[in-house]
């Protein structure tokens, strides 16, 4: 695996992959690796000849009031994963390389992102597209593997993918979660042990929703109410918003009759977290999609 920082050496080493009959594949993350993350790294290596990970805190897409200081970051523990991974290229650029001075363009995908996360996070989903546009513009990419822990990110990218006519494979890869249920995120780090076991309790709101479409339950402002009760007064923790939308559109809908997505930010503890259920309806009946569970956590010993 070689390290590289800058935009022309990441277009060389792709151009020479491609000249050699390979195809790329690329996946786009913040860093501090956990299984989340190796899932796609794991995707992408088994599906790609030449496999692109770029590790980059994008400043863009964190509003003034977040963690953009506090984001945890392990270079080195996520070179070693990069590394154990198979990954031919990890992308580690500086802010300046990204943002040179003088840059005046964003990418803005409309509608999608004003609801869920982009309510309380205004200008987070433009931050993202642009960022996404200009890697996939460097790395070339024939795939780009996106997780379903952050589904609206999902939507939007590939909204944007389809509406720009960009040459590259959107693959949405499962959501991963702790054994109890926790979503993988570099952000539980932020949660002391009493937060680290209230924030069950969403993924426990997820299944409790699933399993009342699963019996028969229909009417999406149920199943929005039944998720705020099951989060209840759980100490710690506090309701950012819960949505029932249509899976792409991300519309809100009144009854789930087809593809449904819900999905809900909280604040538990010192962290805002997200978590979602994806409902298809491929044979007629409702199937909840929750993801995986792992066996470990795949953060580096010691460090995290
Ligand atoms: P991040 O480093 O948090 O920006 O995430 C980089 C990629 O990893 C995104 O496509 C995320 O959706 C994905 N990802 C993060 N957490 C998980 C998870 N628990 N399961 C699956 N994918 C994830």
């Amino acid at each position: 695996m070689i390290t590289l920082t800058t935009i022309a050496d990441v277009r060389a080493s792709c151009d020479a992959a491609r000249a050699a009959g390979g195809r790329v594949g690329f996946v786009p993350t913040m860093g501090f690796f956990h299984e989340g993350h190796r899932s796609l790294m794991r995707a992408a290596r088994a599906a790609d000849d030449f496999v692109v990970v770029s590790l980059f805190v994008n400043p863009t897409q964190f509003g003034p009031n977040e963690d953009l200081g506090a984001y945890p970051r392990d270079p080195d523990g996520d070179r070693a994963v990069t590394e154990a991974e198979g990954i031919d290229v990890l992308f580690t650029p500086a802010v300046d390389e990204m943002y040179p001075a003088g840059a005046r363009t964003t990418v803005h995908v409309d509608g999608l992102t004003e609801r869920l996360c982009g309510a309380s996070r205004p200008g987070h989903f433009d931050g993202v597209t642009t960022i996404v546009a200009k890697l996939f513009s460097i790395v070339g990419p024939s795939r780009a593997y996106f997780g379903r822990k952050d589904a609206q990110q999902l939507a939007v990218i590939r909204r944007m993918a389809t509406d720009l006519d960009l040459p590259v494979d959107v693959v949405g890869c499962p959501l991963v979660r702790e054994v109890d249920g926790l979503a993988l995120s570099s952000r539980n780090v932020y949660l002391d042990a009493d937060a680290r076991q209230a924030a069950t309790i969403l993924s426990g709101a997820l299944y409790t929703a699933s399993e009342a479409v699963v019996r028969g339950q229909r009417d999406a402002a149920a199943i929005r109410q039944l998720v705020v009760d099951t989060i209840g007064h759980a100490p710690q923790v506090r309701v950012d918003y819960v949505e029932v939308v249509d899976a792409a559109t991300l519309e809100p809908i009144e009854q789930i009759t087809s593809d449904t997505l819900v999905a809900l930010a909280a604040f538990v503890g010192k962290a805002r977290l997200i978590d979602n259920v994806t409902i298809t309806f491929a044979a007629g009946d409702p199937t909840p999609d929750l993801g995986v569970l792992t066996a470990s956590s795949g953060m580096q010993e010691a460090d995290h």
